[in-house]
């Protein structure tokens, strides 16, 4: 731990001074991390969100970040803004932590990596996480048995109806399960910035008996926030395929969600059906197991399939239109719902 772990890094980007770089008829599929080769009929990077000011984005534009977690199920017949930002700021020094300033399109995981080098804790198991710092309030980020509200202090936002920038206090977020009210208000806010506490000791988080039994064949009994964040890379880099060589959005679908009564039912049919008690009563289902006992497993139709590690993978093997993995995707929501009588929701925004 540092006690001095308080610093910034600016960067700029070439778009001499203008804050905008458009470019007219777009091929995307270096956007999206699913590679699906649609266009959009304008692309505008915004490296100053200043701009908006003079220039806001227009209803039924998109904004995007790293694209590593949308679907694009045809062309884009309109602007995305595409959110390139950069800066990480040093504000202000709290008892055990510093607010840190973070522009929207800084590199999630390289962030995490920043943290973790100046000493903070609190980051380790959000590592590797593709996308960018802005898109990971939208749907709180988490992975591990962390979720990145826990370090947001305040989120800044160019809204879109009321045209001026705000800033939403943590509560005003209302962060849950891969949702926020970013994702519920969906294209209502830009967000421009995101403003973390992050603390300079702490805790770690180690609920999830993989990441104690990675740590443990690393023999490591105490570990420090490196150290949990070199055991997660392990496992995530053996679970899940590389989008820079297996195309994919991650997972695919969210954890259904139920009553302990539907879940009690449920398992009274298949007694392997794993169950996770939520604090308010309801139970997590793993999405994962259901789409396996489906068949769905390293399943492909043509290009569009899913995942040999991982059922709960959508991945493009090279080709795939945005229709026919939307396609697949509807193959596995409709298996699930005949199979247990559940209706899977996508993670990702389908566009
Ligand atoms: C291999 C892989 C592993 C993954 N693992 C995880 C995981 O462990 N946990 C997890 O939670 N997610 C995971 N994801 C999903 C994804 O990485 C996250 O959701 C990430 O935050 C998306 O960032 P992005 O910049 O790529 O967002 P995009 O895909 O560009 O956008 C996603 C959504 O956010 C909106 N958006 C993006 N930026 C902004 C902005 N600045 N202002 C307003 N709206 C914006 C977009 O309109 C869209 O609705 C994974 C994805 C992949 C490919």
């Amino acid at each position: 731990m540092r006690g001095d772990c308080m610093v910034s890094r600016q960067t700029q980007d070439g778009d001499k001074g203008t804050g905008l770089e458009v470019c007219r008829d777009a091929e995307l599929s270096a956007l999206n991390t699913l590679a699906v080769p649609v266009r959009a009929t304008r692309l505008l990077r915004v490296s100053d969100p200043r701009l908006f000011e003079a220039q806001p984005p227009r209803d039924g534009d998109l904004v995007l970040g790293g694209g590593s977690n949308v679907l694009f199920r045809a062309d884009f017949p309109g602007s995305i803004w595409l959110m390139v930002n950069r800066g990480i700021e040093g504000v202000s020094r709290e008892e055990n932590g510093d607010l840190i300033r973070v522009a929207a399109g800084e590199n999630w995981d390289a962030f995490v990596r920043w943290s973790l080098e100046q000493g903070y804790h609190g980051l380790e198991n959000l590592i590797l996480i593709p996308g960018s710092v802005g898109a990971a309030p939208i749907q709180n980020i988490g992975a591990y048995g962390v979720e990145v509200e826990r370090f947001i202090r305040s989120v800044t936002v160019w809204d879109r109806r009321a045209r001026q920038f705000r800033e939403f206090s943590h509560p005003e977020c209302a962060f849950d399960y891969r949702d926020s009210r970013f994702k519920r208000e969906r294209d209502a806010f830009v967000v421009t910035h995101v403003n973390f506490h992050l603390p300079c000791s702490g805790e770690p988080a180690l609920e999830y008996a993989g990441v104690r039994e990675e740590l443990a064949a690393m023999g490591i009994d105490r570990p420090e926030p490196r150290a949990v964040a070199r055991a997660v890379e392990a496992i995530r880099r053996r679970k899940l395929p590389d989008p820079a060589r297996l195309s994919n959005a991650g997972s695919f679908f969210k954890n259904p969600v139920v009553s302990a009564a539907r879940a009690a039912a449920l398992q009274a049919d298949h007694a392997a059906l794993p169950v996770f008690p939520l604090p308010d009563g309801g139970c997590k289902l793993s999405a994962a197991w259901l789409l396996e006992q489906c068949g769905l497993k390293g399943w492909r139709r043509g290009a569009a399939g899913f995942a040999e590690q991982h059922a709960l993978v959508l991945v493009n093997h090279g080709g795939a239109t945005g229709a026919e993995l939307w396609a697949a995707a509807q193959e596995a929501m409709a298996r699930v719902e005949a199979e247990f009588g559940l209706r899977l929701e996508p993670e990702p925004r389908i566009v």
